[in-house]
Parts: C-alpha cells; sequence; structure tokens
C-alpha cells in the first residue's frame, strides 16, 4: 500500500516505523526538523518554533537573543511512566534501536527535601493496600474508570498514601484536578507499569528518538519530506484519496495514496480537511476535545550541582488558586548540556486556559521559582526562560474527555499521536498509537 503520514513527530515516525518494511510510507512534515512537540533545536530558533506548538515566552532573563548560541533547548522533556516499559523504549528496542536512558527515581520537595519519596519501610507499609489497588480484576478497574481519584483519595488516602495518590495521578495525566482524574484509567496506567524508573530521559538529548526512527525508516525504504506542509486531505465520496501539498518545493502538487494518516493535534484536523465531509458530532466531539497545559522551564545554573545530575524531584503546591486546587510540577535535572554546564528542565501543570493567561503563569513561575530555592537554596542562573503551553498532551485522560479511536468516519483516513485512546502519557502515548494503527489496518 502506498501510506501517506502527516508529521514527522514520536506519533509519525512511529507509525512509519512500523509501516516502512512492508509498504510504501512517506513522511511529510512542515518543520526542517524532526520530532515534533519532542524537538531539539538551537536557542536562536527556540522561540520562532514554539509559536508553532501552541506556546508563548512568559519571561526570559536575559533576553532569548542574549543566551549562548552553545545550547540546545528540548521542546518534549522526558518520558514519564514506565520508563523502559513504555511505549518509546519498548519500540526501539523492537526495532533494534540501541539508545541509552538515564532514569531515576522521585524525590520530593517538601517541608525537606527527601529522595526517593518513599524510603523502603514506606513502601512496605503501603503495600498491601497499593497491590489490593494495582491487581483489583480488570472488571472491577473497567467499573473504576467511572470513579474519579478524588472519591478514591477520600476511600483510601492515608498517610503516605494519600501523598502517592494525590501526585501520581496527576503526573500521569497532567491534569491538576482529582475530581476529573479516572481512577481506573490510572491504576491501568500503574498496573502496565509497574517496574522500572518514573522518568528517562535518552543521554544525547530528547532529538535522538526522532532521529533514530528516522534513521530506520529511510533504512528500511520510507521518505521523509521536511519541510514540506500538507495543505489538504483529498477526500472523494466519504473516501480519503491523497493529499495537496502546499509550502515546500512541491507546493500544490497532488499525490494520491491508499491509506492517510494524519498526526496533527487532532482539533486542527479540520485545517487540513474539509470538515463537510464528515458527520456533524464527530466533528463537533473532536473539536470539543481538551488538550492539557503547563508551564514550562529551563534554568541554566551558574555553578553545575553535580550531586543533582540525573535526577527529578515534584513538589505539590496546595491551595495555589489554579483549576485543582493544588499544582503539581517536577524539576528536573537530566536535560543535556553543553559540557561543564547544567541546564534544570521543570514544569507545573495548569490548564490550557491558565497557560493561555500572562498573569497566571506568572504566579506558576513563583511557584517553581520557591521549589527550585527549596532545593538549591541561593542558586544563581546564567539565565532562565518560561514559557507555557496549551497542548501539551494532545488530549486529556479525564473522565469527561473521551480519547477518540483512531479511525475516522473517512474511509482510509486514520489519526495517529498522542491524541488518541492509546496507553501511556505524551510521547508514549504517541508511539504506543502507531501499535493500534496498525493493527487497525491488520498488516
Ligand atoms: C514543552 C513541552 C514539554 C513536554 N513534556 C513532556 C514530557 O515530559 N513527557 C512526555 O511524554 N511528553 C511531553 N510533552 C508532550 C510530547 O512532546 C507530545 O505528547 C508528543 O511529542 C506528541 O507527538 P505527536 O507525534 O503526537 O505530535 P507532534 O509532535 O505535535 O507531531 C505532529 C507533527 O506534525 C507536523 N505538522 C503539523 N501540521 C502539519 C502539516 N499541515 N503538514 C505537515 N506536517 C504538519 C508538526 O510540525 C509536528 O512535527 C511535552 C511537550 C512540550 C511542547
Amino acid at each position: 500500500m502506498k501510506i501517506c503520514i502527516i508529521g514527522a513527530g514520536i506519533g509519525g515516525l512511529a507509525t512509519a516505523a512500523h509501516l516502512a518494511k512492508k509498504h510504501e510510507v512517506e513522511i511529510y512534515e512542515r518543520e526542517n526538523l524532526l520530532g515534533g512537540r519532542a524537538l531539539s533545536c538551537k536557542i536562536e530558533n527556540y522561540e520562532k518554533l514554539l509559536r508553532k506548538f501552541e506556546m508563548m515566552i512568559v519571561s526570559a532573563t536575559p533576553s532569548i537573543g542574549e543566551v549562548a548560541s552553545e545550547y540546545k533547548l528540548d521542546l518534549g522533556f522526558h518520558l514519564i511512566g514506565g520508563g523502559k516499559r513504555g511505549a518509546c523504549v519498548k519500540l526501539l528496542k523492537e526495532l533494534g534501536i540501541e539508545l541509552e536512558f538515564i532514569g531515576s527515581k522521585l524525590g520530593l520537595i517538601g517541608e525537606e527535601v527527601s529522595y526517593p519519596i518513599l524510603s523502603s519501610s514506606d513502601k512496605l507499609k503501603m503495600l498491601p493496600r497499593i497491590m489490593q489497588l494495582l491487581f483489583t480484576r480488570k472488571s472491577k478497574i473497567e467499573e473504576m474508570k467511572k470513579i474519579s481519584m478524588e472519591e478514591m483519595i477520600e476511600k483510601y488516602g492515608r498517610g503516605k498514601l494519600k501523598l502517592v495518590l494525590e501526585l501520581f495521578p496527576r503526573l500521569i495525566t497532567t491534569v491538576n484536578d482529582l475530581g476529573k482524574i479516572s481512577a481506573g484509567e490510572t491504576f491501568f496506567a500503574q498496573r502496565e507499569l509497574m517496574g522500572g524508573d518514573p522518568v528517562i530521559y535518552p543521554k544525547n538529548g530528547l532529538n535522538e528518538i526522532a532521529v533514530s526512527l528516522a534513521k530506520y525508516i529511510e533504512k528500511n525504504g520510507g521518505k521523509i519530506k521536511l519541510g514540506t506542509e500538507v495543505k489538504e486531505i483529498i477526500i472523494e465520496e466519504g473516501v480519503a484519496k491523497g493529499i495537496k501539498i502546499g509550502k515546500g518545493i512541491k507546493a500544490g502538487e497532488e499525490k494520491e495514496y491508499d491509506v492517510v494518516i494524519s498526526t496533527l493535534p487532532v482539533q486542527n484536523i479540520f485545517t487540513i480537511a474539509n470538515k463537510k465531509h464528515f458527520p456533524e458530532d464527530w466533528a463537533e466531539y473532536i473539536k470539543n476535545l481538551k488538550p492539557t497545559g503547563s508551564l514550562v522551564a529551563y534554568h541554566a545554573l551558574r555553578e553545575a550541582k553535580k550531586e543533582l545530575d540525573g535526577k527529578s524531584f515534584v513538589f505539590i503546591e496546595r491551595n495555589a488558586g489554579f483549576e485543582g486546587n493544588d499544582v503539581v510540577g517536577m524539576i528536573d535535572f537530566k536535560m543535556n548540556a553543553p559540557k561543564g554546564k547544567q541546564l534544570i528542565q521543570s514544569y507545573a501543570i495548569c490548564t490550557p486556559e491558565e497557560a493561555k493567561n500572562k498573569a497566571k503563569m506568572e504566579e506558576l513561575a513563583k511557584i517553581i521559582e520557591k521549589h527550585l530555592e527549596k532545593l538549591i537554596p541561593s542558586y544563581k542562573m546564567e539565565w532562565y526562560i518560561y514559557s507555557s503551553i496549551w497542548h501539551l498532551d494532545g488530549v486529556a485522560k479525564t473522565i469527561d474527555n473521551e480519547k477518540p479511536d483512531v479511525t475516522t468516519p473517512i474511509k482510509n483516513l486514520y489519526i495517529a499521536g498522542d491524541c488518541v485512546n492509546s496507553k501511556g502519557v505524551g510521547m508514549n502515548c504517541a508511539a504506543d498509537s502507531a501499535r493500534l494503527i496498525v493493527n487497525n489496518l491488520k498488516i
């Protein structure tokens, strides 16, 4: 089959990697870079690129133009959940791609800093209750999908277990509001991913994942057309027939395909596929799906803190005045940096609406700074950047927001990436969507 994939993010590349050996696969990517929201870019390109990914700069000191050009920034941060059992690593392994990852446990910035969060005796105390929750029968887990984490915490949350139940579901979903997080979904995710480090990062930078997938695709005959935007998906009588190229060297050209797979944030699909071809209720459902948001930050330390290298820490700010009442965030010391330097990646969860509100984001930046200060008292920065994003994960995994299937009402048109109902969050969700596509194409 001739298969067209729109987008060379993790979702598009993972799908192409699965299909390239047996089919004629062509990927169209609007940008001149691989990786989509999981790309690494030179600092001088950061501002221009982030506008394309539904992000804005909240503050930067000194201005980005003044930061030494040797720094590269990752858009996506790190893989969350499951470590080596997560979909991205599993896929790379299946394809025989060897990448080295830095993994760590999580520390907590509370009254005091504890690393890791749970001591062995904490774990032993909690184990019976956790095991009971994690090994509940599948049918019971299905029932639990309608129950919120808030209800679950009221029922089971005592002592350290309460803290764990308040933290992890938020980190897994990038949603602060425990009333919207499904308990079943959370326990299912945890059960699938038990063991392994909760946070991992490719040793030579996030872009390694996209670059290695692209190499594999090209080695197996697939083609990747960078800097080539798709303007339109051609649909005739309910069937996807091909695409029309927008910007790029072949602008205006029409190409026929047997299958078209879009990995655009699904809410944006009607920018390239005429809505009139879709049933009204499906179009309405897709348009209204809610993504997730965050404030993200990079801090370049004047003096590297070697003892923190490779570690990750979480915090929970109570009664913070954001949806969900408490705000959860992470401060991570894994990111690739120029030799002898240290770059800290942090984020704090918020809603997409909050992420668009600069004043709210400035409040959130103070919360990150407060926790950074607890972790490294009197730290001195060479530079820092705060940006906010209102489309971090394609579709939030919440009770009121059911993620769509990879199939669409249009024959031969599929959707992949972090928007669909695959396993995991963010990059893992995008990588796992490839598995669903392959199952659906039955090839
Ligand atoms: C700042 C930030 C921090 C994040 N942190 C994490 C994290 O810590 N952990 C995690 O798992 N996830 C994180 N994420 C989310 C993660 O990056 C995404 O979930 C994942 O990369 C999505 O992959 P995708 O392939 O579904 O979509 P995308 O990466 O968005 O890929 C879609 C691609 O389509 C291209 N495109 C769009 N329109 C067209 C067109 N018309 N023609 C051709 N190409 C087009 C885009 O340029 C893009 O490359 C973060 C994201 C950001 C931005």
